[in-house]
């Protein structure tokens, strides 16, 4: 081979390849893989290989691109049947936030956190990450020696990441009589994103440009807008993505119209916070859907802003709430790219989810098709990211790609690899995963990694966190009415 460069064909009963600006289809299709980047796909290749593997029935497709990859234990098991989030511990007391908030997990633990769910990730086929936590179990923001730590599990996982530690100026408390109000400490804001800068300095596009750096503040309540100023002038300097949790409740909204009068966009906008990729979750409370009456120029602000939205169809729909609406934002040519944001982190299981709720949303069956939420969470998330080396099988792309079985008896009859995974397939058919030409797990394997000690590890660290619960929960019950069980214990 010229280069000396090794490569290997993989061979499958279908390749999803790319041809003319879209995907296409490869009915016993190959992928040459040659270094990191991909070489060839399509039908026959004439080349010399050092290798052929035949993963069969099978889909051999780009890697997901996760804009907002959950980077924590499962938390939001605590609140699928458990509200208000005022009385269940997700919005501090005011006792609490006097006796100073603490970190609720230890050094250690944050490190196991992050390396454990970036191996749920990778379970699921995505080959690059934007991590999401929660800031509830914090003492403020997320820490740069946690995001070292990060960088170092990612690499040594070979999984691709965008990392930031996320900051903030602001927390909501509440006080004895329900009323949920703000906390704010501006300085402690501002040295955030003095670490998140030197954080990027540190790491921007090292170990072979596998990991890359984001700004992270939180979310737009709980940023002032001189904060929300200098993060967007910082993402221009440093060119870099900015991801801004907007958009995402209607506490958020109201409480952004009544601090500011203006709505979360008119807030963005204002405060020219906008970057060459920023990325926006969750794109649900704009004016005039989701009961927003307020009048603003919301979808226009989107439109000229060039921001990406970030669809998390699964975690939403588990709070009951639903995009209004993925194929409006889609016609009026807004990026769309995806993200799991909770446990499971199931791209498939999100894709099948979005597609349900567009379709309800829109009370139309024919508004948004499996390929509209496969490019989304492929080519989308390339978008956002301005990477258009990624979400892509094509020459020269990088070799970023996962492999979900056809065969197994779940999947049921098929016709088409796409819609058969989105109607029966789930994140656990995904049996190989390559992230820049390397195996980061081959054949339900990732190597290195004992997952049974990890299960049982998160599980104690979890069972710790929430023993802490009463201490950060309103009147300070205990765990047990906190967190009920579904029926009484016998
Ligand atoms: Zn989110």
């Amino acid at each position: 081979m010229a280069n000396g460069m090794k490569r290997t064909a993989l061979t499958a009963a279908w390749v999803v390849g790319h041809a003319d600006g879209q995907h296409c289809l490869y009915r016993n299709g190959t992928v040459v893989v040659e270094g990191e980047k991909v070489l060839y796909v399509g039908h026959d290749f004439d080349g010399e290989v050092a290798e052929t593997i035949d993963f069969g029935e099978a889909v051999i497709g780009p890697g997901f691109i996760d804009l907002d990859a959950l980077a924590d234990l499962d938390t939001t098991v605590l609140s699928y049947d458990n509200h208000p989030p005022e009385l269940k511990g997700r919005v501090w007391p005011e006792s609490y936030m006097r006796a100073g908030p603490r970190e609720m997990y230890s050094p250690d633990e944050l490190a196991f956190q992050k390396r454990y769910a970036f191996t749920r990730l990778i379970r699921n086929g995505i080959t690059t990450a934007l991590p999401i936590a929660s800031l509830f179990y914090r003492a403020w923001g997320e820490t740069a020696e946690e995001f070292d730590a990060a960088a170092d599990a990612a690499a040594d996982l070979g999984l691709r990441v965008y990392l930031g530690p996320a900051y903030r100026s602001g927390n909501l408390v509440v006080n004895a009589e329900r009323q949920i109000g703000f906390h704010y400490d501006e300085a402690r804001g501002f040295q955030g994103l003095a670490d998140a800068e030197a954080f990027i300095t540190r790491h921007e596009n090292t170990h072979g440009g596998l990991i890359r750096t984001m700004l992270a503040p939180d979310r737009i309540e709980t940023c002032t807008p001189d904060l929300l100023a200098r993060s967007g002038a910082a993402a221009r300097a440093h060119n870099v993505p900015i991801r801004l949790h907007c958009c995402q409740s209607r506490l958020e909204y109201d409480l952004v119209l009544q601090q500011h009068g203006k709505s979360p966009l008119e807030l963005l906008r204002d405060t020219a916070f906008f970057a060459p990729a920023t990325i926006l979750p969750h794109g649900l409370f704009l004016s005039g859907v989701n009961g927003i009456t307020h009048d603003a120029p919301d979808h226009d602000i989107l439109c000229q802003s060039g921001a990406a939205l970030v669809h998390c169809p699964l975690v939403m729909a588990r709070g009951g709430k639903v995009m209004q609406s993925f194929p409006r934002f889609r016609d009026l040519g807004v990026t769309i790219g995806m993200g799991t944001d909770t446990h499971p982190a199931d791209m498939i299981q999100n894709m099948a989810i979005g597609v349900m709720t567009a379709r309800i949303a829109e009370g139309n069956a024919t508004c948004v098709s499996a390929a509209d939420f496969y490019n989304a969470a492929t080519l989308g998330g390339a978008e956002a990211l301005n990477r258009p080396d990624l979400g892509r099988l094509v020459p020269g792309a990088a070799a970023d790609l996962n492999v979900i079985r056809l065969d197994n008896p779940d999947i049921g009859q098929r016709i088409d690899p796409i819609q058969t995974l989105l109607l029966n397939g789930s994140g656990r058919d995904v049996s190989d995963v390559m992230i820049a030409g390397r195996f980061v797990m081959r054949d339900g394997i990732i190597p290195g990694v004992d997952e049974g000690e990890y299960h049982r590890r998160a599980q104690a660290q979890f069972d710790g966190m929430v023993a802490q619960y009463p201490d950060r929960t309103l009147f300070h019950p205990p765990v047990e009415e906190i967190f009920p069980t579904s029926y009484p214990l016998g």
